[in-house]
């Protein structure tokens, strides 16, 4: 193999998506395996904190404008907190990662490291309530749960140990509450495609698949080009039952004592993994104008009687565009020959690289290649600052675009459970057909080819406001009189199946 090769991708997409995503993200440099004996933890490296980090700037300058505030909780959570929140819900108990000792000494309480916060936070919620002037209380927290599942190893997809955002609120009203959970839904929508240029479907849970204590959960799905879905982020409407676990009450203008309405959210990191998956391609990591680390890298092509002005040329552009707020790298590395540097800059996602040879520099120009596709152009030395801003929106653009059309041409629907299992099998993707709400039909088609309800309609019709209007959304198709396509009971809603990651 040539340095070339080994450096480069060499899985395909198409063919071995599982070891393609893993070879991407090792030689993209945005993660590593954790030392042997620690399966499951993953080391993030700078190029893919630096994603995680647009993902933080982007959702707290969002959660700041509607109210929300930072607030950080202890990494343990004693025992019997943890047993609290059983009156609601099931628990995570096998897959706890428990602290036994400090030091030399067994504790008294073991300490659970924390699988989510809602234990620890709730308590201190309901001491910070006193009255309905505290209300809405809005917190979030940055920082990463521990679930100890024995999966296969899946950089941002399936690790034991996550980084993620859970927010938990409270409210006087089931309205209040209900608006909450769907402007967070809102802002994930607008992550993924207005940031991350993926369209999403917005939807709901079914009732199974809630999580434990909710009224309702929403999500966003994000489908995979190998068919399978993402759980991009849910946020849900806790009603009042984890309130009247954890006595979260507040005194209201009639002092009357009233249990408060409370929701969580959650993004983790596998919007990164759903990230990269979406776009990237056999040359390496492809990634959008808004989050990638460089936006532009400029690649000098010389001989030695060429050099001076070729380079001189190429520094001034870099400074031009940087003063323009473009995160532009000029790469002027001696030992590697101009090929090399596409190579690298390719498999590193760059969305734009400019080539800058004596040609250009004698005609005042600069070629500009599209990362997505390699779409060449050239462009003038003079309104090179508004061209690159255009050539970033465009290659935003050819990503959702791409993006959108796997997801619309992707929504199939069936008359039988034999038709669900085939085209699923066949084609992934989703399949949306009338259901009539009961779990074992979905464990039929799950049995058969692991494809299980991602999303059911979303009914936000009790809530005014701009719900991201235009967006993909998970529709009723089922009518009055429609039969279950499984068992061929009475039909109340619209499934919407999918494999899963
Ligand atoms: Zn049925």
């Amino acid at each position: 193999m040539s340095e070339d090769q080994e450096l480069g991708i060499t899985e395909q997409k198409e063919y071995n998506p599982g070891e393609w995503y893993a070879e991407v993200v090792e030689k993209a440099e945005l993660a590593s395996y954790a030392p042997e004996g620690m399966g499951g933890f993953i080391v993030t490296r700078p190029r893919g904190y630096s994603l995680w980090e647009s993902v933080q700037d982007n959702l707290d300058a969002w959660f700041d404008e509607t109210g929300v505030d930072n607030a950080y909780f202890p990494l343990f959570i004693p025992e019997d907190y943890l047993e609290r929140e059983k009156d609601v819900v099931e628990g995570f108990d096998p897959e706890v990662a428990w602290v036994t000792h400090g030091g030399h000494d067994e504790l008294e309480e073991r300490l659970a490291v924390r699988p989510t916060s809602e234990s620890i936070i709730a308590p201190y919620m309901a001491q910070w309530v006193r009255s309905h002037r505290d209300l809405p209380l809005r917190l979030n927290q940055w920082c990463s749960v521990v679930r100890w599942e024995a999966t296969e190893t899946k950089p941002f997809f399936r690790t034991k140990e996550f980084l993620w955002q859970e927010g938990h609120t409270a409210h006087e009203s089931d309205e209040g509450a209900w608006e909450e959970t769907l402007t967070r839904l809102d802002q994930y929508q607008r992550l993924y495609e207005d940031v991350f240029a993926m369209p999403v479907m917005r939807g709901a849970k079914p009732d199974h698949d809630k999580f434990p204590g909710a009224d309702t959960t929403t999500t966003v799905e994000a489908l995979m080009p190998d068919g399978k879905s993402v759980q991009g982020a849910t946020s849900h409407n806790l009603g009042q039952s984890f309130a009247e676990a954890f006595d979260l009450t507040y005194s209201d203008e009639d002092e009357a004592e009233r249990v408060a309405h409370t929701t969580s959210w959650g993004l983790s990191w596998r919007a990164l993994g759903a990230l990269i998956m979406t776009h990237s391609d056999d040359q390496g990591l492809v990634l959008p104008p808004t989050v990638a680390p460089e936006q532009v890298v400029i690649v000098p092509i010389w001989q030695e009687e060429t050099k001076e002005e070729v380079l001189q040329y190429s520094s001034e552009i870099a400074a031009e565009l940087e003063d323009d707020g473009v995160r532009v790298h000029l790469d002027d590395r001696d030992e590697r020959n101009p090929g090399f540097k596409y190579n690298e800059w390719e498999l590193k996602g760059v969305p734009l690289r400019l080539e800058i040879g004596p040609h250009e520099v004698d005609d005042a120009e600069v070629t500009a290649v599209h990362r997505p596709d390699g779409e060449q152009t050239t462009t003038e030395r003079e309104t090179l600052v508004e061209d690159v801003e255009d050539h970033l929106d465009a290659v935003f653009a050819k990503l959702y675009a791409a993006a959108e059309e796997t997801l619309e041409e992707n929504v199939r629907e069936a008359d039988s459970p034999e038709e669900i299992m085939g085209t699923i099998g066949q084609h992934g993707g989703y399949v949306r057909t009338p259901w009539c709400g009961d779990e074992a039909c979905e464990a039929a088609i799950k049995e058969k080819v692991h494809a299980e309800i991602v999303a059911v309609p979303l009914d936000e019709s009790d809530i005014a406001g701009d719900h991201r209007e235009n967006a993909h959304r998970a529709e009723a198709i089922h009518e009055e009189g429609d039969e279950c396509t499984v068992c061929g009971d009475d039909a109340v809603e619209t499934a919407y199946f999918a494999r899963s990651y």
